[in-house]
């Protein structure tokens, strides 16, 4: 402020004496010019004063030279001189008189009085230098015959000093003007000062405001309102600072409650700061996004995985989820390449997490723990995730250097505002699963019902596009009314589950058993052709029938299963006609003395058709038909065997 007030005052000075300098300049040669006119033309006068007053006063021919002593004796007179022109100095048998000066030759010439400021030698001082013509008249004539009318006969010449006085006036009116140039220069500069002086304070003030707004401070606000179009510019400005004070503090705000950040990683400006954030929850927006339709587990920590990818270069990082204690799926990740972990990998991560001083570098309430160690070459980020009462996922981020560890320890609250956001999808994916497996399944058994079979069927007759073969079969247990009745609907249950037991374990986890009807099961084998299904019928056959033991009770008493099978796309690209062919095949197997395996073919086709033709030619004719007393010995083997067993 105060160095451009002095640059305006200083301006001023230099503009105002400029001014004055040439004010003076022209001012000096001025008057002394006036000053020259005036004796010049006193000189002329008299010098026509005395030839015309001699002319008529005395008629001779002789000039009264005496009225020139008068001018002589001026006191300012330097220098007082005639000249004659030729013509007359040859007349009067004279020397011929030699012109002085540019001035006096120039009379000659022009006829008329010249006069000049002329310089002193040597010296700044000036002369007024005068010469008046001697013109020829008529009168002249009758004393000088060589003479024409219009001749200049001669010339009076006379040098004054520029007259004291002149210059008395010259200088009174040098000090009236230096002080009206001053009370001028003062008027100047008050008006240019408190013309300028508001508009400086605004602009500096306005200065102050922007440059504050540009390193984050939006609250200072332009204080000179100045005038006119200044003064509505200014209130804009001060406006627009306000709204984006107000604007930037609540998103600021609002940001806070929605995204956990440290200040310290984004830029210092919040307006910039702003943006930086608003271009980070874009990001969790569009993983949010994806994570969403994710439909297993597996996809959302994968997106995790590629989020610390993001924010922390690491050497490499250790993923596990945990279920009930045990390692359900996990890899090591160095590069691109992905390895398998050891239980080892999983216990050290325990290990560091149980360390009673550890170095919690973010906890929060619902069991989300990070924790940074550093111990001779280790430097870890181990990160566990509690998603429910039995689940856990550990994410286990090695560094190179505990350099790189520090420097990436603000990272994690990054990270962290993604898996706030994986959690509950996690959750959800876990819960729908369960509510899936549920309705999906069996309370007694837990093998999938009937429902899960329609859904089933339609995947896996697209499965039977891409060449994938499938084993069908269908079990019955062998008398089992007789074990209800023997000893009682829980024993009953129990050779039940005793039979969904033996059958997982010898099926693969892709192939799938269902409870179709009572103590009935369907089981689609994926990938097997139908000796291998055939073999595995078989081993079910076997193991029930050695098995003791389920998990509910001991079941010491004789059992057996039989089974009908038949193949995808063997004898159907259909997975209930195959199941209608296998249960055929069991219906075979229960004819032909239980406890076997019957493979279907076309033969047990064409004897159903038959049997089925009989029973509607029955059913037309009820006379003809015979009761059949279907006499069977097995089944009193089997009771026989039951009473042996009790
Ligand atoms: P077969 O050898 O011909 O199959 O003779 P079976 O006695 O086993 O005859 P069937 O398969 O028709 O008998 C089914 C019986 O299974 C009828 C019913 O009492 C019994 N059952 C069905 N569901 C359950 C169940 O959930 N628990 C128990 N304990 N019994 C069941
Ligand atoms: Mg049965
Ligand atoms: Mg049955």
């Amino acid at each position: 402020m105060f160095f451009i007030r002095l640059k305006i005052i200083l301006l001023s000075i230099i503009i105002l004496s400029g001014f004055s300098f040439f004010l003076l300049y022209k001012l000096d040669s001025y008057v002394k010019n006036q000053a020259v006119s005036i004796l010049s033309s006193q000189l002329s006068s008299i010098t026509d004063f005395i030839f015309d007053t001699t002319h008529i006063v005395d008629n001779a021919p002789v000039h009264n030279l005496a009225l020139l002593d008068t001018i002589k004796n001026q006191s300012n007179m330097k220098d007082l001189w005639i000249s004659r022109n030729d013509k007359l100095s040859d007349e009067l048998g004279k020397q011929k008189t030699s012109l002085r000066d540019v001035i006096e030759r120039k009379t000659y010439v022009t006829r008329i009085e010249e006069h000049a400021l002329t310089k002193i030698d040597n010296t700044n001082n000036q002369d007024a230098r005068i010469s008046v013509p001697i013109n020829t008249n008529e009168s002249c004539l009758t004393c000088h015959t060589g003479l024409k009318v219009g001749d200049v006969a001669g010339s009076v010449n006379a040098r004054f000093t520029i007259n004291d006085s002149i210059m008395a006036i010259y200088d009174t009116m040098k000090v009236e003007l230096m002080g009206i140039i001053l009370i001028a220069s003062i008027i100047l500069m008050i008006v240019m000062m408190f013309s300028v002086n508001s508009f400086t304070k605004l602009v500096y003030s306005m200065k102050i405001a922007i440059q504050s707004a540009i390193e984050g401070n939006f609250s200072i606000r332009i204080k000179s309102q100045g005038i006119g179009i200044f003064s509505e510019a200014t209130k804009l400005a001060n406006k627009l600072l306000e709204v984006l004070d107000k604007s930037i503090t609540s998103i600021d705000k609002k940001i806070a409650t929605i995204f956990i950040y440290k200040k310290n990683l984004y830029s210092k400006n919040p307006l910039i700061r702003i943006t930086e954030l608003i271009a980070e929850l874009t990001n969790l927006f569009l993983f949010k996004n994806k994570i969403e339709t994710a439909r297993a587990n597996k996809e959302v920590y994968r997106e995790l995985q590629a989020v610390i990818s993001k924010y922390i270069k690491y050497r490499y990082m250790i993923f596990a989820e945990i279920i009930n204690n045990e390692i359900v799926s996990g890899y090591k990740l160095e590069g691109e390449t992905e390895m398998k972990i050891s239980t080892g990998d999983v216990r050290g991560i325990e290990k560091r997490l149980e360390n009673p001083n550890p170095n919690i570098l973010f906890n929060d309430e619902k069991g989300c723990l990070f924790i940074s160690t550093s111990i001779e070459q280790l430097n870890v980020i181990d990160l566990k995730i509690f998603i429910s009462q039995d689940i856990v996922l550990y994410y286990s981020i090695m560094m190179n250097s505990k350099k790189e560890l520090l420097e990436k320890e603000n990272s994690i609250s990054r990270i962290y505002n993604y898996i706030r956001e994986a959690r509950p999808i996690i959750k959800n994916i876990i819960l729908v699963k369960n509510i899936e497996e549920a309705s999906y399944s069996d309370p007694l058994t837990k093998a999938y019902n009937r429902l899960y079979l329609e859904k089933y069927a339609l995947s896996a007759e697209s499965k039977l596009q891409k060449h994938i073969n499938f084993g069908v079969l269908m079990l019955d247990i062998d008398h089992f009314k007789k074990v209800n009745d023997t000893y009682g609907h829980a024993v009953g249950d129990a050779g039940i589950v005793l039979l969904t037991e033996t059958v997982k374990k010898c099926i693969k986890p892709t192939d799938k058993l269902f409870r179709y009807g009572g103590e009935e099961f369907v089981v689609i084998l994926e990938g097997y052709d139908i000796d291998e299904t055939q073999r595995i019928a078989e081993k079910i056959r076997n193991m029930f029938a050695m098995a003791k033991r389920c998990s509910l009770m001991e079941l010491n008493f004789q059992k057996s299963v039989s089974i009908g099978m038949s193949a995808m796309p063997d004898f159907s690209r259909n997975v209930w006609e195959c199941i209608n062919q296998a249960d055929l095949a069991l219906y075979e197997a229960k004819e032909t003395g239980r406890n076997k395996v019957v493979k279907y073919s076309l033969k047990l086709k064409l004897k159903d058709e038959q049997k089925k033709a009989k029973e509607a030619q029955a059913m037309q004719n009820p006379t003809n038909s015979n009761e059949i007393d279907v006499e069977n010995d097995d089944e009193a083997a089997f009771l026989e065997s039951l009473k042996l067993n009790r």
